[in-house]
């Protein structure tokens, strides 16, 4: 049985920030130094997708790069510094109990907030090669534009049809000697300038009708195992950066939110709940754009708590 562990505080807590990554973190740097009491419900997977990243070069102050797990343990360390309770829960279920309060469940316990930040983010679509987790940072990426500096004048290979696909492969020329698109039909469903800018482009070249059946290598990524229309290969590649899609985390929140028909929310349907970070942003997905919806989200809580407490 789930237990309510603020039962003597039927308010619990200013704010819960759904989100362990740098959108859900900033969120709580700033409503912690706010005085707001602040849950964040980080995950049992926190950290977002930079957890999952080696040396992160673009996140400003860091001009030796800083490890993304590095990055996220001085985010965590920042809000508690000022405050933030963060536990690693995944909530379940969330919903609005009155017109002050949200009862949000998590695996083992149930919380009262009188407001939401929802920082869930989006989860990359992996392709499920069997060594495809084992390389990621050992030149198996999903973010050209965080990773292709570390590929300069290496081959890489780009897995995908749509414009994420095109803009990382266009993304990777700045760098790469040589960017091969494997596709597994014979046409892009990318927009057509998007096509035209990558069919024409010097440095690319495109697998049709080709599936990616594995990664190899030991230490790094040394080459890929291929299918195209029954014939298996292995062709040799430094990189590989996965582009098939990224799945929303906005399931749980229902009615309570506007979602496309990918899922990403477009806004919040309920007072009291905000949206931050990369669950409604698929076009930038960058840490400090993250970091960025973050703190706007904690500046709108901070306003609507104190309109809520003077009316
Ligand atoms: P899309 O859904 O548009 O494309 C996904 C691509 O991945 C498709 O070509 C699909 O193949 C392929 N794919 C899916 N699953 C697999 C798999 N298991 N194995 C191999 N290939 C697979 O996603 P995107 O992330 O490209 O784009 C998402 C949205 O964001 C789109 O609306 C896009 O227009 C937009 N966007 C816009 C940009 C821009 O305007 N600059 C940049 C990036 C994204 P198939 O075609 O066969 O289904």
């Amino acid at each position: 049985m789930t237990k309510n562990i603020f039962e003597s505080d039927q308010i619990g807590f200013d704010v819960a920030i759904i989100g362990g990554g740098p959108a859900g973190l900033t969120a709580a740097i700033y409503t912690s130094r706010a005085n707001l009491k602040t849950l964040v419900l980080a995950g049992e997977k926190w950290g977002g997708q930079l957890i999952l990243t080696t040396t992160v070069e673009n996140f400003p102050g860091f001009p030796e790069g800083i490890q993304g797990p590095e990055l996220m343990e001085k985010m965590k360390a920042q809000a508690e510094k000022f405050g933030s309770q963060i536990v690693f829960e995944t909530v379940t279920s969330i919903r609005r109990s009155d017109a002050n309060r949200f009862t949000l469940s998590a695996n083992r316990s149930q919380y009262n907030a009188r407001s939401v930040i929802v920082a869930t983010g989006a989860d990359t679509v992996w392709l499920g090669l069997p060594n495809e987790q084992r390389l990621i940072g050992h030149g198996v990426s999903s973010c050209a534009p965080c990773d292709a500096f570390f590929f300069r004048d290496k081959k890489v290979a780009v897995v995908g049809g749509g414009d994420a696909a095109m803009e990382e492969a266009l993304v990777l020329t700045k760098f790469a000697s040589e960017v091969t698109i494997i596709h597994r039909r014979d046409t892009f469903r990318a927009s057509k300038i998007m096509q035209e800018r990558v069919l024409s482009h010097p440095k690319i070249k495109v697998l049709w009708n080709t599936e990616v059946i594995d990664v190899l290598g030991e230490g790094n990524v040394t080459g890929l195992s291929l299918q195209t229309e029954g014939n298996n290969s292995t062709l040799p590649f430094d990189g590989l950066f996965v582009a098939v899609g990224h799945k929303p985390n906005s399931q749980i929140f229902g009615d309570l939110v506007e979602t496309d028909e990918k899922g990403y929310i477009i806004k919040s349907k309920t007072p009291g709940l905000f949206i931050a970070g990369d669950v409604q942003d698929h076009t930038y997905r960058q840490a400090v754009t993250a970091a960025a919806f973050g703190t706007m989200a904690a500046m709108q809580v901070e306003k609507w708590l104190e309109n809520q407490s003077a009316s």
